[in-house]
């Protein structure tokens, strides 16, 4: 991977060196300070790539939410976050913002409303929700709201899922796709809500769930609308794995298809067989896949007709993607279409397929997840703390000094622009020399604290030179690994973004604020689990992506706050409990003529109820410490007022948020 020159930090690399009696003095003409602006933030860390219409930044310097896209206000997102902090909500925080939701309820429809239009397609829109993305009550609530006007519907894959679905879609002509491993007690209740007004369709995952649903239809005298769903051969490569293919998990192969027709039809009810649905997997990167799929899915849609089956409907799945790098490539943090190609391309290949036999065209559905849910959602975090590699100028080596700390110093003052290269494998030679010396006695460990951070002078030193030049030599890609800094941050990665922990998926990271300034430093970031996998040390990135992020010098006692862009997608239900960090602080954030209104407020779990989760009882806690304390009173092993302290220490914390204060 190439640690690449980031334009515009050359020159205030110099201006950053304000020790004019520095040595090898190429490098220490002062130039007229350039200023740091907010457009080469904007670039830096490429937020209009990943993040329009919704996000960008102000001449403050602050990240800005536009949660209507084009079509309203903005807030300033660092002085929301000072605002809820004042109202006691603490970091690390999600902040949903509603109206993101809806505007992107409102684009998939109007992206399939322009397509329909486009090709003069002779039928409908009806896109449904995939609730497995993010269950949330109050999230799943409002895109039903929002999505009322466009029939917007919901896609259950599970039976508790089924069950919220019931309970919360009321919009007249609906669909709820009932997908998913079915029992009999699902298709009950799928079918049964029929006779609520339910639009449900029940598509079978399995053959042996079309028996099922026939025994179940007839035993219930209800006429159900079923689908199946159709192992396609095009599959989705990436790394969200293969839903397709043949060895997949879920669907009919093309024979068992033909096995569901003849079943059906010997049931007499191939008139209930209307959908046909297939899904290749999510964050679909390129279309020409989408493509493929579509014409695969397509023509095995016409077939089902031709064999007569009553077909309706074709449910294309998942799989629209969201670019979370904002390189518009096929890249798996990206994909190289947009919304409205994605439409498109559904509206005319289905078209095509159906005008061939002259069949009517069916109803268009789409189950889009990720690309409806992820940019609603930010996660901010505070910086507790650096660890970094402190710039200090080294003591001079004299002739009491051991040889090889006499190497590295007068190494370190021969560094120039013509030997940098040079000088760094000597250096780094000389301290590998130092180690082995140490190991073997030879050095005590004053002398080899002193020879690594001589070593790290001449990194830094070598790294100035190295920031100005347009690429850098192979040998010198890992200089910047070894003087970043580790930011330690108050968020667990297993709990607020899993996926960045389990399947490397890169979400955009970066400093809600300071952004009118340069960031001098690079960095990865650590969480608070004591995992050594609970870090982030990935990042977005034109090509490829970045081993270390540039981030502002950190001040002690001064807020630093980074942003987690769209993750709304997701991480909320897998994040897990791994060193008992509990869900964050939330809140729903509604854009209003005056500013914002909080719609909701969903505190974050606190001590108490994470332990609960693995059986802890707290009053069993506090009762089993009590008893400890009244022995070691009884034994004088503590004070009174100690043990006060202790037994207040103990309850009080069992009710706090679980991240640092
Ligand atoms: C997960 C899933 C989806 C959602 O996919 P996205 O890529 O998030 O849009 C849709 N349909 C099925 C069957 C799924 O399993």
């Amino acid at each position: 991977m190439r640690v690449r020159n980031v334009q515009g930090l050359s020159q205030s690399e110099q201006r950053n060196s304000q020790n004019p009696a520095e040595p090898g003095s190429a490098l220490m003409i002062s130039r007229p300070k350039p200023t740091w602006t907010v457009l080469e933030s904007e670039e830096l860390y490429r937020i209009s790539g990943w993040g329009e219409p919704y996000f960008s930044i102000n001449h403050a310097g602050h990240v800005t939410v536009s949660p209507q896209g084009d079509r309203g206000g903005s807030l300033d997102l660092y002085e929301l976050v000072n605002d809820l902090a004042a109202r006691n909500l603490g970091l690390p925080l999600l902040i949903r913002f509603s109206d993101i939701l809806e505007d992107r309820i409102e684009r998939l429809n109007a992206c399939f409303a322009r397509a329909i239009a486009r090709y003069n397609y002779d039928g409908v829109y009806r896109g449904v929700f995939p609730v497995k993305v993010n269950q949330q009550r109050h999230i799943i609530e409002a895109i039903v709201r929002f999505g009322k006007a466009h029939q917007y519907g919901l896609e259950a894959g599970a039976k508790p899922e089924l069950l919220i679905a019931l309970a919360t879609l009321k919009t007249p002509g609906a669909l709820l796709i009932c997908n998913g491993y079915k029992d009999r007690e699902y298709i009950e209740t799928a079918l049964l809500a029929r006779r609520l007004g339910h639009n449900t369709i029940i598509v079978a995952e399995q053959l042996s769930e079309v028996r099922l649903i026939i025994e179940t239809a007839r035993r219930l005298g209800v006429e159900p609308v079923i689908g199946v769903r159709a192992k396609l051969s095009t599959r989705g490569i990436n790394r969200w794995g293969s839903s397709t293919g043949d060895r997949a998990k879920f669907g009919l192969t093309v024979p068992e298809i033909i096995e569901a027709v003849e079943q059906l039809r010997e049931a007499n009810m191939l008139n209930a067989l209307q959908l046909m649905h297939f899904h290749i997997g999510s964050q679909i990167s390129a279309i020409a896949t989408i493509k493929e799929a579509i014409r695969e899915a397509s023509q095995i849609y016409v077939n089902l007709a031709k064999l007569g089956a009553n077909m309706r409907y074709l449910d294309v799945g998942g799989g629209l993607g969201v670019d979370y790098d904002g390189s518009q490539t096929n890249f798996h943090a990206s994909k190289n279409y947009n919304m409205q190609n994605y439409a498109n391309d559904v509206v005319a290949e289905v078209k095509e397929a159906c005008q061939d036999e002259e069949l009517p065209v069916p109803t268009l559905i789409s189950e889009s997840g990720r690309a409806i849910a992820s940019h609603q959602s930010v996660l901010v975090f505070d910086v507790l703390g650096v660890s970094e590699v402190k710039a200090a100028e080294p003591e001079p080596a004299g002739e009491d000094d051991h040889l090889v700390i006499r190497n590295l110093y007068d190494t370190y003052l021969s560094i120039n622009r013509d030997n940098f290269q040079e000088a760094y494998n000597d250096a780094f030679q000389f301290k590998e020399e130092a180690v082995s010396l140490f190991s073997f006695g030879y050095l005590s460990l004053q002398e080899r604290a002193r020879a690594e951070r001589l070593f790290w002078e001449c990194c830094k030193r070598i790294q100035k030179i190295v920031r100005e030049l347009d690429y850098v030599p192979d040998d010198l890609e890992d200089l910047e690994k070894i003087l970043a800094s580790i930011y330690y941050c108050n968020l667990s990665v297993f709990q607020s973004a899993p996926d960045s922990w389990a399947i490397d998926q890169l979400f955009p990271i970066m400093p809600i604020h300071r952004l009118d300034e340069e960031p001098t430093e690079r960095g990865t970031l650590a969480d608070l689990t004591c995992d050594s996998d609970g870090k982030i040390d990935q990042f977005i990135d034109l090509r490829d992506v970045k081993p270390l992020l540039e981030l502002h010098k950190w001040r002690e006692g001064e807020p630093y706050y980074l942003g987690m862009f769209l993750n709304g997608a997701y991480q909320e239900i897998m994040g897990n409990l791994h060193n008992l960090f509990g869900d964050t602080n939330a809140v729903h954030i509604h854009l209003a003529p005056d500013g914002y209104r909080i719609e909701h407020v969903v505190k974050g779990d606190s001590m108490k109820e994470v332990l609960g989760y693995v059986q802890y009882d707290s009053e069993d806690m506090i009762e089993s410490v009590r008893q400890e304390t009244e022995r070691a009173l009884k034994e004088k092993r503590i004070t009174l007022q100690e043990s006060q302290m202790l037994l207040q220490n103990y309850e009080r914390t069992l009710s706090r948020y679980t991240y640092l204060a």
